[in-house]
């Protein structure tokens, strides 16, 4: 089995999506593939910023709200064919409709708990694990959809919970072990704690979902697809002359990360470590 991650950039739009689906159709058919993916690009400050407003009792969480409405339909007019478009546009639309009651509770309330801003912030990749799981599934056979808050379990340390390994590692082997389906689309940065409540593994916390995933399955590989070519001897955004670091050990990438590449999530690493795999 494998895993790709995809983050925001690479599920930023219905151009970028596409381009996710062909290198699930160019891959080794044989294989199973697991696809963790981030929110559309931006749309965790969009949603942030609409729980901000709605806390202040500022009516501009309205319009926060609407241009994720619109983008996210927008992608789905544009990936999915015309005659399967409504189905689902409704199953999208339920999503929205939950994130809208959300953020008028809190409007209501003048109040956004830690807890709250968990919900709110984990539409994102609720939306879009929707998507590419409905886009994939017009164009490819045998593909499924599995929240990712029903098997990664974690505290109740609201946007920064700590994942429960032991229970999560057995949650996600049981879960694999019974599913035949080809590709399993999940949603990264979403758990849950015991009683079910949202959490999130912190910002940028998509690439922790994929490793977990792929430490517990034993997976033959794990792929992070991002806006940049790798890992780099330096953020290539800000410095000229970085260039990208053929081979890396996991300590490396561990320090890298902890030292503020974000490229990759520190935690990422860990489930890797645990595991002892030789260096
Ligand atoms: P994603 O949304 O795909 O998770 P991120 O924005 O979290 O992507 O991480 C990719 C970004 O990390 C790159 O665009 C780059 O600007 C930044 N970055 C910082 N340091 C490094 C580094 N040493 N190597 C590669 N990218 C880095
Ligand atoms: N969407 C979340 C964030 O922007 C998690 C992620 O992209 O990894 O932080
Ligand atoms: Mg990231």
């Amino acid at each position: 089995m494998k895993v790709l991650k995809f983050g925001g950039t690479s599920v930023a739009n219905a151009e970028n999506i596409s381009k996710i689906i062909n290198i699930l159709k160019a891959g080794d058919q044989k294989e199973k593939l697991v696809v963790v993916v981030s929110a559309l690009g931006g749309t965790t400050d969009t949603l942030l910023e609409a729980g901000s407003f709605a806390k202040n009792g500022n009516s501009g969480y309205i319009n926060s709200f609407k241009t994720i409405e619109t983008r996210h339909i927008e992608t789905v007019r544009a990936l999915i064919p015309v005659d399967k478009q409504s189905g689902v546009l409704g199953g999208l639309k339920k999503i929205l409709n939950e994130l809208e009651n959300t953020l008028e509770g809190i409007s209501l309330l003048r109040e956004l708990s830690i807890k709250t801003h968990d919900k709110i912030v984990s539409f994102g990749e609720r939306l879009s694990s929707y998507i590419v799981f409905n886009t994939l599934r017009t164009q490819l056979e045998n593909v499924s959809l599995k929240d990712s808050r029903e098997i990664i379990i974690t505290n109740d340390d609201f946007t920064q919970a700590i994942v429960d390994i032991e229970t999560t590692n057995s949650n996600i082997t049981s879960f694999f072990k019974d599913n035949i389906s080809k590709i399993v689309v999940m949603p990264g940065f979403v758990a849950a704690n015991k009683n079910g409540e949202t959490t999130t593994l912190g910002r940028g916390g998509s690439d922790y979902t994929a490793a977990l995933i792929a430490s517990a399955i034993d997976a033959s590989i794990l792929e992070i697809w991002t806006d940049v070519s790798g890992m780099y001897t330096a953020n290539p955004k800000l410095v000229k002359g970085a260039f990208p670091i053929e081979n890396i050990s996991y300590q490396e990438a561990m320090e890298l990360s902890h030292f503020g590449a974000k490229v990759l999530y520190p935690p990422t690493i860990q489930p890797v470590l645990k595991k002892e795999i030789p260096m």
